[in-house]
């Protein structure tokens, strides 16, 4: 049996006195693509961030290759981490946001090689053979030297995965990552990603695109009010949904 790649049990987090995460369990195993699929202000980014340790947990656990993500358990007790700990047990993490934020002033080349570089120590040989590799993955061979001032948003997009993928991350969250393109760039981000999704990878995707989730989900996971209401495959969730909730937010995509 191997293990979950990302187990998230009784996950809640409140902002003040609002509740946004409720109990939030999920397991991903290894090479595994899920989709979240919820409306606005369901939770979906809070529980990426919980996941990324960007946020920290009211209560409830999530381990990343079976450590968990803010805490050390010794003696049977949780302890703080270190902000350094954190850092290091972060770098198993790849996140990809709606906005790309790629460094202007590096070359699609030099963003991908940096962390690598600075978090990793790799060589800067070794990381540009790679950084070449996977530009090459995400469709954008020959584009080392291009600035993101001279790629398209699905391009940028594009740098920002393979940016990601750079650290060999053991997991790889995507929030939203086509929301900010122009559709007509759209397609050519999720092909990468369902390039990736085959090839493979252990991914949750938030998205809004139906039908990548139908396409390159292993699982849909339909949250609202920061609960999971159901998830199954992408016909049990999406052609054939047991609870209400989930009729009437897919009811919007037809
Ligand atoms: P989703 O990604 O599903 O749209 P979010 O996780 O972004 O939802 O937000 C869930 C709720 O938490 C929203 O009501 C949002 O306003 C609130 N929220 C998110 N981040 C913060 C924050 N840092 N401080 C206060 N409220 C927040
Ligand atoms: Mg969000």
């Amino acid at each position: 049996m191997s293990t979950a790649v990302l187990q998230a049990r009784g996950v809640r987090k409140s902002f003040g006195h609002t509740e946004v995460l409720s109990g939030i369990d999920l397991d991903v195993t290894p090479g595994e693509t899920v989709v979240v699929l919820g409306p606005s202000g369901s939770g979906k980014s809070t529980f990426l961030r919980c996941i990324n340790l960007l946020e920290s947990l009211d209560a409830g656990r999530i381990t990343v290759d079976g450590r968990d993500v803010g805490y050390d358990v010794r003696n049977g007790r949780l302890h703080e981490l270190s902000p350094n700990e954190i850092a290091r047990r972060r770098r198993d993490i790849g996140m990809v946001f709606q906005q790309f934020n790629l460094f202007p002033h590096m070359t699609a080349l030099e963003n991908i090689v940096e962390a690598p570089i600075a978090v990793l120590g790799e060589g800067r040989r070794e990381a540009t053979a790679r950084a070449v590799e996977l530009l090459a993955e995400v469709g954008l061979a020959g584009r080392e030297k291009a600035y993101p001032r001279q790629l398209s948003g699905g391009q940028q997009q594009r740098v920002a995965i393979a940016r990601a993928l750079a650290m060999r991350p053991k997991l790889m969250l995507f929030d939203e990552p086509t929301s900010a393109l122009d559709p007509e760039l759209v397609g050519e981000v999720l092909a990468t990603m369902k390039r990736l999704a085959s090839a493979g990878l252990t991914m949750v995707v938030v998205t809004h695109e139906i039908s990548f989730a139908r396409e390159a989900a292993d699982r849909v996971v339909f949250m609202d009010a920061g609960q999971v209401v159901e998830q199954g495959t992408p016909e049990q969730v999406i052609d054939n949904p047991q609870h209400e909730r989930t009729r009437a937010f897919l009811s919007r995509f037809l």
